[in-house]
């Protein structure tokens, strides 16, 4: 029996593990694949007293720092479920394995919704981005898509507009979903075009990077081609949590809801990262609640 099981191996699972194992209490992690999003991410340039660097270097550096410690690293395994048994929280793996806790800490991330079209998947990172607080500044002075009018598209596109030449941002439907006010500001920016009724249906590249998209313009079906260095896909970030429906009170986006010390909807178990209702999913504030949720989880360890 773990007094703190961690579930998931990013960031946030890596700073709550150690906050963990440093009281001196059993503490195992347990994750899909140790590193989380972070393997996929190219440049870091936001990671405080970091300069820059790497994801699968930061992912790299994380596994080490947990290694420091007397952690029970479980990597390759997904848990399927968690529920509680006469007082200690169980988690169901995929396996078959069950492992028990008396304390829990869910931090089993996110991933970017995709637009799942040609070309999309080949240029991830050499144009194809997800992150406009992370790349943004990869862009300086180049012409660059958002897809999707949401809030978080709209929202990218304001940002983006202050570093970038020119932001065209494709709407699929006939209205934008972001709210009035941000719509307005970017209807108001010079370099910000915005195009209803595209549907995206191919990233264009010269093979080693992006150079523009094909969209179809669902009023007259006409294809038309962008000059673009950069695409921002926006619709929608999808947190890992569809294991935990039954269980945890979650947001109707799935998120995990959390108080300011993370504490969940169930005594013992926490969550941190972009898998909870946590604002502005980055590595380091990933980081911080993976470190709020452990020293809450000792909290409640030394009380009951
Ligand atoms: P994750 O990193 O998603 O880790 C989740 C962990 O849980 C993984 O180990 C996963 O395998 C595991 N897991 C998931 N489900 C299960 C399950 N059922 N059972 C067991 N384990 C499970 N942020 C920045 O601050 N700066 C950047 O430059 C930056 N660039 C980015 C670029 C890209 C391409 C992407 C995708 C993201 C980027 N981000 C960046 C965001 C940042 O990566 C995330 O905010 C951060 O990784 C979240 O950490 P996390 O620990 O909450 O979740």
């Amino acid at each position: 029996t773990y007094d703190v099981l961690v579930v998931g191996g990013g960031p946030a699972g890596s700073a709550a593990a150690i906050y963990a194992a440093r009281k001196g209490i059993r503490t195992g992690v347990v994750a899909d694949r140790f590193g989380g999003q972070v393997l996929d991410t190219l440049g870091i340039e936001n990671f405080i007293s970091v300069k820059e660097t790497e994801g699968p270097k930061l992912a790299m550096a994380l596994e080490e720092h947990v290694k420091q410690y007397n952690v029970d690293i479980m990597n390759t395994q997904k848990a399927v479920a968690v529920r509680e048994v006469n007082g200690l929280k169980e988690v169901e793996l995929a396996n078959g394995g069950v492992l028990k806790a008396k304390s829990l800490i869910l931090a089993t991330g996110a991933r970017w919704r995709e637009m799942n079209v040609p070309g999309e998947a080949q240029y991830k990172t050499k144009g194809v981005a997800f992150c406009p607080h992370c790349d943004g500044p990869l862009f300086k002075g180049k012409p660059v898509a958002v897809i999707g009018g949401g809030n978080s598209g709209i929202e990218a596109a304001i940002d983006l507009a202050g570093i970038v030449e020119h932001v065209t941002v494709l709407e699929f439907s006939d209205t934008l979903r972001a709210d009035a006010v941000l719509v307005k500001k970017a209807e108001s920016l010079p370099n910000v075009r915005i195009i209803k009724e595209a549907q995206t249906t191919e990233v264009v590249g010269d093979g080693s990077k992006v150079t523009g998209l094909k969209y179809k313009d669902r009023t007259t079906n006409e294809i038309h081609q962008l000059e673009l260095a950069g695409i921002f896909v926006q619709i929608g970030l999808v947190p890992n949590s569809e294991f935990l429906k039954d269980t945890l009170e979650l947001t109707n986006r799935g998120e995990i809801v959390i108080d300011a010390k993370g504490q969940t909807s169930m005594a013992g178990v926490f969550a941190a990262g972009d898998v909870s209702t946590t604002p502005y999913k980055q590595i380091i504030i990933s980081m911080g609640t993976g470190a709020t949720a452990a020293l809450s989880a000792f909290d409640y360890l030394i009380r009951n």
